[in-house]
């Protein structure tokens, strides 16, 4: 099958809100970016819930928002099926326009949560699955996670969902990653979408930067099992790290408007940021507020060689330096994507 690769360029007109309705998870996920210190304990209830995506989704809300039509929802957690409140909230997305709905789940599907929705509710159900075999998945996911999965996807495909699938690239798995796209074609999963581990909550505070893979090993094998996965059929995903000397720089908190929602009521804008108080707004007393400076949203109209100000700032080591200290390669924004689709799939 002939594919097709482009950079998928930041929308105007499109919003996404991340909405973490919870951050408690049933596992404990070497690479898991929740960081409760930052984002708090609670469990939404639905009415809360209701409130907050009523207020992203009209434009008395928030300056920042002006059509819910073009703002795609992603309900994640911790595990969002753990929060008994996520089928009303999804009938309530879809009762109030949104785009698109999502949910990113670890495969567990608490609360009997297909029982309860359809897949007229839903866009896509979104996997969690970061390894081929139980060996790799559960070394990094948790003992029984890859078997629970993968009957989940079984079950929510039978029944009709669209099913995506998530692999957290990290060096114990990296080389399993061209295992994934036969095992996601035999599961019927549409959409693939590769991250790589960002060094933020849990690997952060446990100093495990070493999970990180150098460019070069990601170079040589992420783009390569894209197109596998393409070749398969697969419409897939993945960062574009860093840009070609042709490319413009973007910063998707200018350009593009994402909002990454959490359930103490901070709303970030960059998820580079999440480990720090500086979200550009917050939600309070039911009320969307931008907060004064100095947030994140001040640092990103910094022009700097590097690209992205906030890898500058946290993660310098991944910035490539001559011995003259000139950027070799400038860093995109992480919102940045390449797809790869088979040449006939419709978007
Ligand atoms: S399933 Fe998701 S939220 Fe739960 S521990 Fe793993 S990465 Fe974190
Ligand atoms: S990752 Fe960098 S470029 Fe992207 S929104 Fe954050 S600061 Fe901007």
């Amino acid at each position: 099958m002939k594919t097709i690769k482009r950079t998928v360029e930041f929308r105007p007109n499109s919003r996404n809100l991340f909405f973490h309705i919870l951050t408690s998870c049933n596992l404990s996920c070497r690479h898991c970016y929740i960081n409760r210190d930052q984002h708090g304990t609670k469990t939404l209830g639905i009415e809360t819930i209701k409130r907050w995506l009523r207020l992203f989704s009209i434009s008395e809300g928030s300056k920042a928002i002006k059509g819910v039509e073009d703002t795609n929802v992603v309900f994640l957690g911790g595990e969002p099926t753990l929060n008994p409140a996520l089928p009303e909230a999804i009938k309530e997305a879809k009762s109030l326009g949104y785009g698109s709905i999502t949910i990113d789940t670890n495969g567990y599907l608490f609360n009997d949560f297909l029982k309860k929705v359809s897949p007229d509710d839903l866009d896509y159900i979104s996997f969690s699955l970061d390894g081929s075999r139980p060996e790799i998945n559960n070394s990094i996911r948790g003992k029984g996670s890859f078997e629970t999965c993968v009957k989940g996807i079984k079950r929510a495909k039978e029944l009709g969902f669209t099913i995506s699938s998530i692999f957290t690239t990290s060096r114990i798995n990296i080389e399993d990653l061209t295992n994934m796209p036969p095992l996601l074609k035999d599961l019927g999963v549409t959409r693939f979408f590769i991250q790589v581990i960002g060094i933020r909550g849990k690997p952060a505070k446990e100093g495990e930067a070493s999970l990180q893979i150098p460019w070069e090993l990601w170079n040589n094998v992420v783009p390569q099992v894209a197109k596998e996965a393409a070749a398969l059929g697969l419409i897939c995903h993945y960062p574009k790290v860093y840009l070609e000397p042709e490319e413009v720089f973007e910063c998707a908190g200018v350009v593009a408007e994402n909002f990454f929602v959490f359930p103490n009521g901070r709303v970030y804008t960059c998820p580079l940021c999440e480990d720090y108080p500086v979200h550009s707004y917050e939600i309070r007393d039911g009320v969307l507020i931008k907060r004064p400076p100095i947030t994140e949203a001040d640092l990103y109209p910094l022009r700097i060689p590097e690209g992205c100000v906030m890898n500058k700032i946290l993660h310098p080591g991944n910035i490539p330096y001559d011995h003259n200290g000139n950027v070799i390669k400038r860093v995109a924004c992480c919102m940045l994507k390449e797809e790869i689709s088979p040449i006939s799939s419709k978007k």
